[in-house]
């Protein structure tokens, strides 16, 4: 499993290639959008130049085309042809001259109109002196002369510009003189002015002879490439000869020119370099975020299966602890159960022992019993064959149903003892508390009358009363209670036992009462305790009440002693309530089935 460290490094470096990528890509996008940019533009440009340079030139050869006819159609006429006739003092028709001059070039919008004799010599012209204006005049003559049409571009240092075209005036056949019109620039470079764009007419020499920017006139178009005047048409810092749209006028051998504002081109790279440069920017920040939040996913991703991995490593080191624990836990458990078996045989053990102590305590007062009715016995029988010689058989009768009788008395005694003495089982079941009271008590009364007390009396709130418990443990119960008041009242006058109880809602309360000393207070919370006695060596060794309390507890009840106010001590023992067994004697109250277990 990576490390977060090491995913990030991982990330950190795919990020930096990822980086490299995309400034080289955004770097082509940005170039190929920008030429693309330019190229539109460009021909935009260069479109919207290509109309206007259509249109001028049309309107430029319109003007020319009207001025280029006039010279002829006025040579023609009749009227401008004698207006070269000398008088006989030589002088010409100078007024007339003038005055159709000025009507002509009024009327045409020439800039001049002016009439001249072979020799050079002025007749007349419209307005102004025609000083700056004679340059090429000689040659506009001589062309005019051999029968052709003259032209000549006149350009003087005061800036004025103009194109004449001569034409000869003939006369009865003689050349007698030249008509010049000088055409008028100031309408077509006031309309060329209303346009952005630089447009302008170079001769063959190159100079700019007409133009709408006043400072570009009379000069030659490549100072002008090299001046700074061109830096506007400048395109990745060099002229773009593309942008200089030219078109031929073949008649005046002149090249109109349009140049075309290559400001848009400018812009257009620029707003395509920043959209694709901004669109990029938005790529590469949204490809940022996607990756940062990939990494974090994965990241998280990988620390919660390191974390699961954890937790499962953890989770599996607990399990194998717990199962070791639980299994010294069981071995303990089994350690436990066979000790507590072993205890629980023990304990058994010294019941019986107890019991059988008990029993011992009994014997002399027991043995009494039988030998009392074995003596009753011999004296009715012995006078029975008395009675039987003298023939009184209604006598003999008698005897024997009284030594019947004495020998049913003897084997019930028999009968509990034997019953008394087994071991007992250690289920617990509903009990006849008044049938049990009734055994320990024929156990118990022969050492009782031994003792000189007969006063052993059973409550009636005793008989129909069931418990929870086991028979012959219960009996044991009551066997070592009737004992221990025995013990205490010995050689007491007035002794007297009792033993009653009552139901309480589910329990069963049972009180056994003597009027004995009592049990010093001192003492009384130790007498539960196994081994505890106050009688001397040989008649008692301390467990009977101990036992008493584990058999009562074993049954779900408690047992108390206390004093009572007028004398004696008073055991309290708490049981459980039972509802009679109405199948009939079972395992719990069956002394036989009992003891068997
Ligand atoms: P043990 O009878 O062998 O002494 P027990 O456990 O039966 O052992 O009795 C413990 C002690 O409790 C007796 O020694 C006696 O001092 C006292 N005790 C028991 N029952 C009575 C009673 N009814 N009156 C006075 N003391 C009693």
């Amino acid at each position: 499993m990576q490390s977060r460290a090491a995913i990030e490094r991982q990330f950190r470096r795919f990020r930096f290639g990822l980086f490299v990528v995309w400034a080289i890509l955004l770097a082509i996008i940005v170039a190929w959008s920008v030429r693309s940019a330019r190229e539109r533009a460009l021909s935009e440009v260069m479109q919207k130049a290509g109309e206007t340079l259509s249109v001028q030139t049309e309107i430029l050869s319109g003007v020319l085309d009207k001025y280029r006819l006039l010279p002829p159609l006025l040579s023609r006429q009749s009227s401008i042809r004698a207006l070269f006739v000398r008088d006989a003092e030589g002088n010409a028709q100078a007024l007339d001259a003038r005055r159709i001059a000025e009507s002509t070039a009024s009327m045409s919008a020439a800039m001049d109109v002016a009439f001249f004799f072979p020799d050079g010599e002025l007749l007349a012209n419209a307005r102004g002196s025609l000083v700056d204006r004679a340059e090429g005049l000689p040659e506009l003559i001589e062309v005019a002369l051999q029968g052709r049409l003259g032209r000549a571009a006149v350009a003087n240092r005061q800036g004025e510009r103009t194109y004449a075209f001569s034409s000869g005036v003939h006369r009865e056949g003689k050349f007698v003189g030249v008509v010049i019109v000088y055409v008028d620039f100031y309408r077509v470079e006031a309309a060329w002015a209303l346009s952005a764009r630089r447009i302008f007419v170079t001769d063959k020499t190159g100079t700019v002879f007409l133009a709408n920017d006043a400072a570009w006139r009379l000069k030659n178009i490549a100072d002008l490439r090299e001046t700074a005047e061109s830096d506007r048409y400048l395109i990745d810092g060099r002229f773009e000869r593309r942008l200089d749209l030219v078109r031929g006028l073949p008649l005046l051998e002149w090249d109109l020119h349009v140049l075309a504002d290559p400001a848009p081109v400018a812009a257009a790279r620029l707003s395509a370099a920043s959209i694709a440069t901004l669109v990029g920017l938005l790529a590469g920040m949204i490809a940022l975020v996607v990756l940062r939040r990939n990494e974090e996913a994965i990241i998280k991703a990988r620390t919660d299966r390191a974390t699961a991995l954890r937790l499962e490593r953890v989770v599996r080191d607990r399990t194998r602890a717990l199962s070791i624990t639980n299994q010294s836990l069981s071995q303990e458990v089994e350690v436990r159960r066979e000790a507590e078996e072993r205890l629980r045989k023990t304990q058994n053990e010294l019941v019986q022992t107890a019991k059988l102590a008990a029993l011992g305590q009994m014997s002399t007062a027991l043995s009494h019993e039988y030998n009392q009715p074995l003596a009753a016995i011999r004296s009715y029988s012995d006078n029975a064959l008395r009675f039987l010689d003298k023939g009184a058989l209604s006598e003999v009768s008698g005897n024997l149903a009284r030594i019947n009788g004495l020998v049913e008395r003897m084997a019930e005694l028999s009968r509990t003892l034997l019953s008394f003495s087994r071991k007992p089982g250690a289920s617990v079941g509903p009990v006849p508390l008044g049938t049990i009271i009734d055994e320990a008590l024929l156990l118990a009364r022969p050492r009782a009358r031994a003792a000189g007390i007969t006063d052993i009396r059973v409550g009636d709130g005793v008989s129909g009363l069931f418990v929870l418990g086991g028979r012959i443990r219960l009996g044991q119960v009551f066997v070592n209670l009737v004992n221990n008041a025995i013990d205490a009242l010995s050689g007491q006058a007035d002794a007297t036992v009792e033993i009653d109880a009552r139901r309480q809602g589910d329990r069963v309360v049972v009180t056994v009462i003597d009027n004995g000393p009592g049990v010093d207070p001192a003492q009384l919370p130790k007498v539960f305790e196994p081994f505890f006695t106050t009688k001397g060596v040989g008649e008692g060794i301390g467990i009977g009440l101990s036992i008493v309390d584990n058999i009562i507890r074993d049954f779900g009840g408690t047992i108390m002693v206390d004093n009572r106010p007028e004398g004696g001590a008073c055991f309290t023992i708490n049981l459980r309530a039972a509802e009679a067994d109405v199948a009939g004697r079972n395992d719990h109250t069956a002394p036989a089935a009992e003891a068997a277990i």
